[in-house]
């Protein structure tokens, strides 16, 4: 038995046959090469179990939950402004005295929201190590950052887009996804409308206050909105 996680869009997996839940799939998308079976299916998870002589395979396919790539710096770790504005809400860490901003109870808000939450962060894995266990969240994806090709540095620069809105996209393949960060534009917002064909939400966080109520109810309403 081998199993592996497949991330994509419903498009892209086996059409589940309501009228046999626990039955054969009529479809010859089967990622391996042999019909599947559908075992269970939700609105997010689809898990299908797929037979042959040579092997076994069980791919469980995340297919509709929403992302919501998260910035640190900025929406976690308000900055900008007097530095007595900013409570301690614990002892710095790692030697960075900005993780004691890290407000605890942006990690049930920020579970709550029901999508699945991802480091979009220059952080990187440091935010599983340093930031996640202050919020209470459990290890989450992190997105790292590829040098973009020349070309797109140079029409990028142009654009005024944000260095990870690119990095974002791709990472989303076809997924709905939220994104808050201080320093994505408009630029970005519209870039993203005109090249990503679902739901997504650039979502703008002021530095100076990190996260607040406002924002999560415009995260909210837009995961209403779109299924989430
Ligand atoms: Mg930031």
């Amino acid at each position: 038995m081998a199993d592996r996680t497949v991330r994509g869009h419903p498009g892209q997996f086996p059409a589940f046959d309501e009228s046999r839940p626990d039955g054969p799939v009529a479809s010859d998308r089967d990622p391996v090469g042999s019909r599947p079976d559908v075992v269970f299916s939700d609105t997010h998870t689809v898990i299908v179990t797929s037979a042959s002589n040579a092997f076994r395979a069980e791919y469980r396919c995340v297919v509709g939950r929403p992302l919501l790539f998260l910035d640190v710096d900025g929406p976690l770790i308000p900055f900008g402004g007097p530095p007595d504005w900013y409570p301690a809400y614990q002892e710095p860490a790692a030697g960075n005295p900005l993780l004691a901003r890290v407000n605890p109870a942006h990690g049930p808000r920020l579970q709550k929201l029901g999508c699945e939450l991802v480091w979009a962060t220059a952080w990187e894995h440091h935010a599983n190590s340093y930031v996640g266990p202050i919020l209470g969240l459990p290890e989450l994806d992190v997105v790292t950052w590829p040098e973009p090709s020349i070309v797109e540095a140079v029409y990028d620069e142009d654009l005024g887009l944000h260095w990870k809105t690119r990095a974002l996209v791709r990472w989303a393949e076809g997924r709905p996804f939220a994104w808050i960060d201080d320093e994505l534009t408009e630029a970005d917002q519209d870039w993203v409308a005109d090249n990503y064909p679902e739901d997504a939400l650039l979502h703008r966080v002021n530095s100076v206050v990190g996260l607040r109520d406002t924002d999560y109810v415009t995260l909210s309403r837009w995961l209403s909105e779109c299924g989430g």
